[in-house]
């Protein structure tokens, strides 16, 4: 069944034709083919298992091929495939906009569908401009985080802390300020200085990633503060758009980061974990006041914007079953549980001598390998053979570790993460 000279020639095949993601091919080392999934587990053309710790950059919560899930989207594929959604509808994308505005932060109200976490935080910025825009505002300025990472199309890319991968585009991006996230310490300062912004720039709107940077390597924020800077802007009518394309579906310990925060989004833009890892989707929602600022006798005030596969039904299923089990007890008691050993973990090694800033919210844990500065260079690489040799799937970002494992981890397997971590801390 295992074949490694099967592992072999796929990875020749894939270079014949395949441009990977984020990845400068000259001096990448060549991907690792994987032959199958299950819950947490990845399995290669050897056999090798490897716990999934990231669930598969935050998606697959609820484990990999899991059966109610697949199930269900089966059975979808029996019904319904593929529907245009202008003029038509279909019960799997009211179903799921009943469950998710259950569940969304208060007063969330509509929900718009497309494709994936960029065009979900791409919609949220045509939202918030085009909110002013139809009510005759000059104001055409995005207000974002420092280091703030929404996604790699225009948009998205403009709204982005900078980027030295981005300097082709540079000058075609839209207007943006910025402004360094709240710390505790520096509150009082980013709220003054957000002041002077607002009174300086004609800003549209803010999109923040709440409580986490996930792309900025995991780097939490203090919560008072975001509720101080979100407070001011709502004041003075700058549209919040929460990013909660990493953070949503639990993996903080409530349902979105924005739980977290008193002062609510106008906007919410999802994706990943959306649809468990099987289908790929993207949803903004906003509420009824946003809404309200497009609805008009005047066809061009709509938000003329859509993507062929929108609120695919299957896709549509396939968040909604994930859904149901995200709101089930044992989800909810497994998410507990692991955000208990990640505490755990963290205060025993809060004190190490190579750990700084150990940090841990929901199930995700992050902290700094502090080591000596000349083996920066190849830390990452070396640090994510270690890990992959211990058979656990991590993706370091500089010297930053982190697990954000799926839901459906059992108290074993997030144990020997934990080991693997622990043993990191020796090996380095
Ligand atoms: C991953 C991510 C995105 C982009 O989503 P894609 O589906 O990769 O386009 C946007 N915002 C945040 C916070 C993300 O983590």
């Amino acid at each position: 069944m295992y074949d490694i000279n099967e592992e072999g020639s796929l990875k020749k095949r894939d270079q014949d034709h395949i441009w990977h993601p984020l990845t400068q091919h000259k001096t990448a080392s060549e991907m690792l083919p994987v032959k199958s999934s299950k819950g947490c587990i990845l399995t290669d053309h050897s056999g090798k298992e490897y716990i999934d710790g990231i669930s598969s950059w935050y998606t697959a919560v609820y484990g990999h091929c899991n059966e109610y899930i697949t199930g269900k989207v089966a059975a979808q594929m029996q019904e319904l495939d593929q529907i245009v959604f202008s003029g038509f509808t279909h019960k799997p994308a009211i179903d799921l906009a009943e469950a998710l505005v259950k569940i969304l932060p208060e007063g969330q109200q509509k929900l718009f569908f497309n494709d994936n976490g960029s065009t979900a935080t791409e919609i949220g910025i045509k939202m918030a401009l085009q909110y002013h825009f139809n009510q005759g505002n000059d104001r055409k300025v995005m207000l974002a985080f420092e280091e703030g990472f929404h996604g790699d199309t225009f948009g998205a890319m403009s709204v982005s802390g900078l980027s030295v991968y981005n300097g082709a585009f540079e000058d075609h991006f839209i207007r943006v300020e910025r402004i360094p996230v709240p710390t505790g310490e520096n509150n009082a300062e980013v709220c003054e200085l957000l002041r002077s912004k607002i009174s300086e720039f004609r800003i549209a709107g803010f999109i923040y990633e709440p409580l986490i940077q996930g792309a900025a390597a995991m780097k939490f924020h203090d919560a008072e503060g975001l509720n101080e800077i979100l407070k001011i802007c709502k004041e003075n009518d700058i549209v919040l758009v929460a990013d909660e394309v990493m953070t949503g579906f639990g993996k903080t310990g409530s349902y979105f980061a924005s739980d977290h925060v008193s002062t609510k989004p106008d906007v919410v833009c999802m994706s990943k974990a959306l649809t468990a890892g099987l289908l790929p989707m993207g949803l903004t929602s906003c509420s009824q006041k946003i809404f309200n600022a497009f609805y008009s006798e005047k066809i061009e005030k709509g938000l003329f914007h859509g993507h062929t596969y929108t609120a695919n039904p299957l896709a549509c299923r396939a968040a909604l079953a994930g859904l149901e089990l995200l709101v089930s007890d044992q989800i909810q008691l497994n998410i507990q549980r692991i955000s208990k050993s990640n505490q755990e973990f963290a205060d025993r090694f809060r004190d190490h001598p190579k750990v700084k800033n150990i940090r841990s919210l929901g199930v995700i844990l992050a902290f700094e390998l502090d080591v000596q500065i000349e083996r920066y260079g190849g830390l990452r690489d070396q640090l994510f053979r270690y890990f992959m040799e211990n058979g656990v799937f991590l993706r370091p970002l500089g010297n930053t570790i982190y697990i954000l494992p799926p839901y459906v981890i059992s108290e074993e397997e997030l144990q020997k993460v934990h080991k693997v971590l622990e043993g990191s801390l020796s090996e380095f």
